[in-house]
């Protein structure tokens, strides 16, 4: 009858009022069916909804007649996931990771799902896959790589062939309705209307062609090219004015066999599709690998009228190349690198040491303590807000060139590289302060939650010298330290562990040795190699630690490090000026008192310490020498000569200690207002002898006596030495030859005899 209409290209037989409704929906019924048939790996599937929440198709939730939203179900992780799934949509789409409970199982499994809308009808297309147990432990997807990997290319694979399939429906519906309304215009007044409904219908399509970033291609009978869309020519370069017409396989690459060929020839004669992966080349000359689906649309009498090839867009592939090398380094909750890609990073630093020399550095791993509770009684939700906290704590501690890394469910790790600290100090300061900073609490909704790490710790290239070793290394020495009550760090090897526990009672003693006034100074006096006076002395500090003096060398770094080198520092300024002043008070002979300046205090702050110290004391400025290395001026040259001359106008005198060891820059050496050279004592030890360190030390003096400054050999041990270092013109000698660092009282003493006169 004349209100029947046979739909062809769906086989069906359609009432003329409400067809294109009809229409439309059978074919997205059937291109539902096509997706729900449609694997990804062994157990992965599809799940479709609309924008606005309601179930298409899931494979989870049984069918029912009345399309259900996706809050009115049951299941409610189901509910949490597509809530997560449809915000992920909103953001244009992408990978997520989710933990997944199967029915009466409480072992959860990590799946992969790929979320990706389908704009013409609305849709978002979820498509999700397990891990394979064979290949993937329980330890996370991101564990292993190559394996994961390929998961990703084949859901991101089977995922865009599933859009390409769904633009080909479009199109292949358009054409339908092209059809039909040839059909309507000819037939009986009472279409008008649908006609109307159709041409509507028809511009929506035709909007779908204009507007999808999947590229299509109409041909004819005889394969030649009768439409294009604009997405076309951006992947291929081609414009449509110059294919139409054309046999489309200027497009081939050359890569495909005949085979290939004839198997896509006859599955489009027998199924009237085909689909899959096709090389082509653009107009550029660049060849790529792309999706494609191609339909074939026939016309009443069953001859085929078109071919619908539709493809990917280019930039599809490179972003699923991308996420998937995203995906494949970095952790998706934290956005932290993962295990392979420390890995890779470990290696990095293995191989460049061995370019470069030992560059050392150290592996922390990191496991949060009784974690699991928190996952297990409170819920995922809540673990993914501590994993994420404990991230940014982990982020927000270590610089900015060292590495933190998510290896694992409730495991972190940070690559500590070293520039200056000893390496094992590095690693255990850092641990301290992850323990510090780990344990704070942290709010969840209102929840206090409290979790502490367990540090396990492995140094390169002391433990081992591959990525591997020292990946097991830090495993073995996290197990330690679980082993020791957790909330603790281990190293791996004994020693190493030893070292840092007796650091760190160093640490304890010297943090506490300022306020218990363990500390004191001696005098080493400084003799003039020109007539035997003392014409002043060397302030050296001196602490006993657990009753044994403790070399400053040993203790004055670390308290750099710990950030206790300021009150110290002060502390040394301020005695040798109150012993300077008591001096000149009792006619004690000492032209003046030179005190060391570490690196960390020569900052602007160190001129309100010198004022200060000087001001209470009433030690007169013009007799204090303050001793800087040649690395603690070359850090900041316009600081630094800024601080100098106030320095100078409050008649401090500036001596470069060690000098010789460090840049020994001539330019500065002019640059800056210096009044000493302190010539180190590694250059004093071969004279007279040693050819270079005579060279050497005669270069020094003899570019010093050009500068105008004044020269004082340190370390001065033998009466040759002396000798030689009068002949060639050094001012000043300090060393045990002389005498060794005094007491006050003994200097006294030494002062009155030799500068008695
Ligand atoms: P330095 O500034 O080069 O001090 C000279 C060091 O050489 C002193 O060691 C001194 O005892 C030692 N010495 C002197 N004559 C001889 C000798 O003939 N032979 C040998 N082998 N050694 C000699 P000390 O007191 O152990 O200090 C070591 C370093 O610790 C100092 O080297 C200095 O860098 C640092 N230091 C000492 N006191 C202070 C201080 O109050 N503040 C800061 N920031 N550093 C200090
Ligand atoms: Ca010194
Ligand atoms: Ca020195």
């Amino acid at each position: 009858s004349s209100d029947l209409k046979y739909f062809e290209p769906m086989d069906w037989v359609i009432g003329a009022g409400d067809y294109l409704e009809i229409a439309q929906q059978e074919i997205q019924a059937k291109a539902l069916q096509r997706v729900a048939s449609m694997n990804i790996g062994q157990r992965g599937a599809f799940t479709v909804l609309d924008k606005a929440g309601y179930i298409l198709y899931s494979p989870t939730i049984e069918a029912s007649a009345e399309r259900q939203h996706y809050t009115q179900v049951e299941n409610l992780a189901f509910r949490s996931l597509m809530r997560e799934m449809l915000l992920i949509s909103q953001k244009g789409g992408g990978f997520s990771e989710y933990d997944w409970f199967e029915n009466g199982n409480d072992e959860s499994i990590t799946k992969l799902a790929l979320v990706k809308d389908f704009e013409p009808w609305g849709w978002v297309v979820i498509a999700d896959m397990y891990p394979d147990e064979d290949q993937i432990e329980h330890a996370g997807w991101l564990a292993l790589s190559s394996p994961y990997v390929s998961y990703i290319k084949q859901i991101s694979g089977v995922t865009i062939a599933v859009i390409i399939l769904l633009v080909g429906l479009v199109w292949r519906y358009r054409l339908a309705l092209i059809k039909l309304q040839q059909g309507v215009s000819s037939q009986a007044s009472d279409a008008q209307l649908a006609f109307s409904r159709t041409r509507q219908e028809l511009d929506i399509a035709a909007c779908v062609f204009d507007t999808s970033r999947e590229g299509i291609m109409v041909t004819d009978a005889d394969n030649l090219i009768v439409a294009t869309n604009p997405a076309f020519t951006k992947i291929t370069g081609y414009e449509q004015s110059s294919v139409l017409g054309k046999n489309p396989r200027f497009l081939s690459s050359g890569q495909q066999t005949s085979e290939f060929y004839r198997a896509l020839w006859s599955s489009l004669a027998v199924f009237d599709q085909w689909q899959g992966e096709i090389w082509n080349r653009t107009k550029q000359g660049d060849i790529y690998l792309q999706q494609m689906a191609i339909s074939v649309f026939r016309d009443d009498q069953k001859r085929i009228k078109n071919y619908i090839a539709t493809f990917s867009d280019r930039s599809e592939h490179v972003l699923a190349e991308q996420q998937l090398k995203y995906l494949a380094e970095y952790d998706d909750l934290t956005g932290l690198p993962n295990r392979r890609l420390l890995h890779d990073r470990v290696k990095q630093y293995i191989d460049l040491s061995e370019q470069r020399g030992m560059q050392k550095f150290s592996l922390l791993f990191i496991d949060l303590d009784r974690f699991k509770n928190i996952n297990d009684s409170l819920g995922h939700n809540v673990g993914d807000v501590v994993l994420k906290q404990i991230a940014e704590r982990l982020n927000s501690i270590v610089r900015d060139v060292d590495s933190v890394a998510r290896i694992g469910g409730d495991e972190f790790a940070i690559l500590l590289t070293v520039r200056r600290e000893e390496v094992l100090s590095a690693a255990a300061n850092l641990s301290e302060r992850l323990m510090k900073s780990l344990s704070a609490p942290i709010y969840s909704d209102d929840l206090e939650l409290t979790v502490t790490p367990s540090i396990g710790i492995t140094l390169f290239p002391d433990d081992g010298n591959t990525a591997d070793t020292l990946f097991r290394n830090a495993d073995t020495a996290l197990y330690h330290a679980k082993e020791q009550g957790r909330n603790n760090y281990q190293f791996y090897s004994v020693e190493m562990n030893e070292k840092a526990s007796s650091r760190l009672r160093v640490e304890h003693g010297l943090r506490q040795a300022l306020e218990h006034q363990e500390f004191f100074l001696a005098y080493q006096p400084l003799y003039s190699l020109i007539d035997g006076r003392v014409t002043g002395c060397e302030a050296l500090i001196r602490w006993k630690h657990e009753g044994k003096p403790m070399p400053p060398a040993e203790f004055i770094p670390l308290a750099e490090e710990v950030g206790l080198i300021n009150g110290i520092g002060d502390w040394v300024l301020n005695e040798a000026c109150r012993q300077g002043a008591y001096w000149r008070e009792a006619g004690v002979d000492i032209p003046c008192i030179s005190v060391n300046v570490s690196g960390a205090q020569f900052k602007e702050s160190l001129l309100t310490t010198v004022t200060r110290a000087l001001e209470k004391t009433g030690f007169p400025g013009e007799s204090l020498v303050l001793e800087l290395t040649e690395t603690a001026l070359m850090l900041d040259t316009a600081k630094t000569e800024r601080i100098l001359l106030t320095l100078q106008k409050m008649g401090v005198r500036i001596a470069l200690d060690d000098f010789g060891t460090g840049y020994s820059s001539l330019a500065y050496l002019k640059r800056f207002p210096i009044d000493k050279l302190k010539i180190d004592r590694a250059f004093i030890d071969g004279l007279p002898h040693d050819s270079d360190d005579k060279a050497i030390t005669a270069s020094i003096l003899d570019v010093s006596r050009h500068l105008g400054l004044e020269t004082v050999a340190e370390g001065v041990e033998t009466q040759e030495q002396a000798a030689y270092l009068t002949a060639n013109g050094c001012d000043v000698a300090q060393g045990y030859f002389y005498s060794y660092p005094l007491s006050p009282d003994e200097l006294e003493t030494v002062i009155s005899k030799s500068n008695a006169i």
